[in-house]
């Protein structure tokens, strides 16, 4: 009923993805605290952070969920998969095998996750522009091909960081209701 959808609470596991250093932690701190650090501290195995926003008036928790990327760390648990209803496939602009592996990664996932699950290639860093390596068209038609939505960001700027969050949020809410 009408009354039910007013009140109801909604909750949203989403995980980032994609090896070192190519600024996931750092999109997270961007969006849920609006901070961004320079030196790289390498996330512990895996943590998370709720955010919680409005949607129509509906409580909205986002859960996201953050791990190194590290090599050894590549088999990622189950655990972090486990409930995901969304991720985030996060590359480096400025590092092309950033990019190549999000293939690995995309495997991953799809051995791991939900197949209802949104997916989103974020391309990071784009405020350093010298030189473009992977460039928005590459990313943009490979995200075609593998059907997911496709955003270029900047933690360090805060650039289309609360857009591709939001975006996630708006699509799994729309799922939902
Ligand atoms: P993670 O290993 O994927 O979690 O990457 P981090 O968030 O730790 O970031 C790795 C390094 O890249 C750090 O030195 C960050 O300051 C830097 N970094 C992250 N995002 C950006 C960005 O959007 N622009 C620039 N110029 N540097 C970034
Ligand atoms: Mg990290």
């Amino acid at each position: 009923t009408h009354q039910e959808q007013h009140n109801k609470h909604h909750f949203f596991k989403i995980i980032l993805i994609g090896d070192s250093s190519v600024g996931k932690s750092n999109l997270l701190s961007r969006f849920c605290c609006n901070k961004f650090t320079l030196e790289s501290s390498s996330t512990i195995g895996i943590n998370f952070t709720n955010k919680t926003l409005k949607i129509n008036n509906n409580q909205i928790t986002a859960q996201i969920w953050d791990t190194s990327g590290h090599t050894k760390a590549r088999a990622i648990t189950d655990a972090y998969y486990r409930g995901a209803k969304a991720a985030l496939l996060v590359y480096d602009v400025t590092k092309h095998i950033t990019f190549v592996n999000i293939q690995k990664w995309l495997v991953d996932l799809r051995n791991h996750a939900d197949p209802n699950m949104v997916v989103m290639l974020v391309g990071n860093k784009v405020d350093v522009r010298q030189p473009v390596v992977v460039s928005s068209e590459v990313g943009k038609s490979f995200a075609e091909k593998e059907s997911m939505c496709f955003y270029e960001t900047s933690a360090l700027r805060g650039t289309n960081v609360e857009k591709v969050f939001m975006d996630v949020v708006d699509k799994l809410y729309s799922n939902q209701v």
